[in-house]
């Protein structure tokens, strides 16, 4: 029997330069020898996986984020890589990385940038980004939260939901409303009138920590407001640089689940001791898994390209994420009936991950939203409304 193909069928891992390869083998094997042994426990008891976070403080990814040295391509490997062990592993990057440090990055006070960066790279502060509400998820415009002047500052008022990591966050980048246009505003947890109150009984995410935010007359001081975020596109633009690591991610979620199903059906008999890989109704979900996800990376491959020439549109973000989730999830839901009985149990990653995928397709912008993004750039009608 020939040996058996790697899913890279295109040999698209070939493009990468010497440096991204090892990046790639280095975090590769901290989701082998870290993430994959205990993720699975953790989504089973609702947890958050304290134990990843040395090996992630280790691997450098955030400090180099801080500090502006990571291209576009590397950044989406690393996402990738590892979406490859969990998705909510890969989503403590997009919204450390992507929402919280971004913001900062390119909306931020040069001294919130010197007081915070420092210690977000290196995860020895964590902060989250307070958007959505109970009311208003897919349509952040209509938001009920407000900011008022007060004589050295703001007050501010309203409720959070569904926000990742906003249990454990020393700041949020809370989104609110100050005389008719969206601001943020960096507001610490330990303010009065701040409250976190955990999400629990989630059957995606459980691995991840995700609140409720609750702000009372929260007083906040004159530099508390990101003086570039004065509007809802400053919000939609760290939300696009997270998006872009969620395209990615979603490559390493469904190859993982391709690659998992492909050992399995190799070693299990079925009809006259045949291995369930060699029945051609088998092969061709198999083929059709594989062609999917080198789709999938080719376009992850070509937005990293775009990001890099500073070209990145709206339309071409939404088509990635859109199209990527709604994939790896397709993949994700094939792999589980392949695995017949077993791929309803957690010994297999399978499960977990299509699990997790079904957040990954909803979060940053369902696909109906993407859908009327791409919608809008070919016929210049935005249809959201
Ligand atoms: C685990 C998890 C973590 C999250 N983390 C964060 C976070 O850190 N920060 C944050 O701010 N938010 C976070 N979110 C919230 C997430 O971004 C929202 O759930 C998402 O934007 C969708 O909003 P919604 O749930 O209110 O759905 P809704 O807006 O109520 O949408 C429900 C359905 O209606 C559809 N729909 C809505 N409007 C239209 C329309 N005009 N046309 C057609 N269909 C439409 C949607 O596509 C969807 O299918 C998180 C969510 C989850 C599940």
């Amino acid at each position: 029997m020939a040996p058996p193909q790697s899913t890279d069928l295109y040999r698209l891992d070939e493009d990468w330069t010497e440096e991204q390869q090892l990046i790639v083998e280095q975090v590769r094997r901290y989701v082998d020898t870290v993430v994959l042994p205990c993720i699975g426990e953790h989504h089973h008891r609702e947890t958050f996986p304290e134990e990843i976070i040395a090996g992630l403080r280790e691997l450098g990814l955030f400090e180099s984020i801080a500090a502006n040295e990571l291209d576009a391509c590397t950044y989406g490997l690393i996402s990738r890589e590892l979406e490859r062990g969990s998705s909510a592993v890969r989503s403590i990057v997009s919204v450390q990385g992507s929402l919280v440090m971004g913001a900062l990055q390119q909306f931020g006070s040069k001294a919130q940038q010197r007081d915070w960066l420092p210690r977000l790279g290196r995860l020895d502060a964590w902060g989250c980004f307070a958007l959505t509400e109970p009311d208003f998820g897919s349509n952040p415009a209509g938001m009920e939260t407000r900011a008022e002047r007060t004589a050295d500052g703001y007050r501010l008022n309203g409720a959070k939901c569904w926000i990742t990591n906003g249990v454990r966050a020393d700041f949020a980048v809370v989104w609110a409303n100050l005389e008719g246009a969206i601001h943020g505003f960096l507001v610490e947890t330990d303010r009065s009138g701040f409250t976190a109150t955990p999400i629990k009984g989630k059957w995606s995410f459980r691995s991840s920590e995700t609140a409720q935010l609750f702000l009372e007359d929260v007083d906040v001081p004159a530099t508390a407001l990101l003086p570039g975020a004065t509007s809802l596109g400053a919000a939609l633009k760290c939300l696009s640089g997270a998006r872009y690591t969620i395209a990615w991610g979603a490559v390493g979620a469904a190859r993982a689940c391709l690659e998992e199903t492909i050992a399995y059906l190799k070693a299990r008999p079925q009809f006259h001791g045949k291995p369930l890989a060699s029945h051609q109704l088998i092969q061709y979900k198999l083929a059709w898994m594989n062609t999917e996800i080198v789709g999938m990376e080719l376009i992850a491959h070509r937005l990293g390209t775009l990001r890099e020439r500073g070209r990145l549109a709206p339309e071409q973000i939404a088509l990635a994420k859109m199209n990527n989730c709604r994939k790896a999830l397709e993949v994700a839901r094939t792999c589980r009936e392949l695995l017949g009985a077993n791929g309803i149990h957690s010994e297999y990653h399978v499960g977990r991950r299509m699990v997790d995928l079904e957040t990954v397709l909803t979060y940053e912008g369902t696909e109906h939203i993407h859908a009327l993004t791409i919608g809008a750039a070919l016929t210049g009608i935005k249809a959201f409304g």
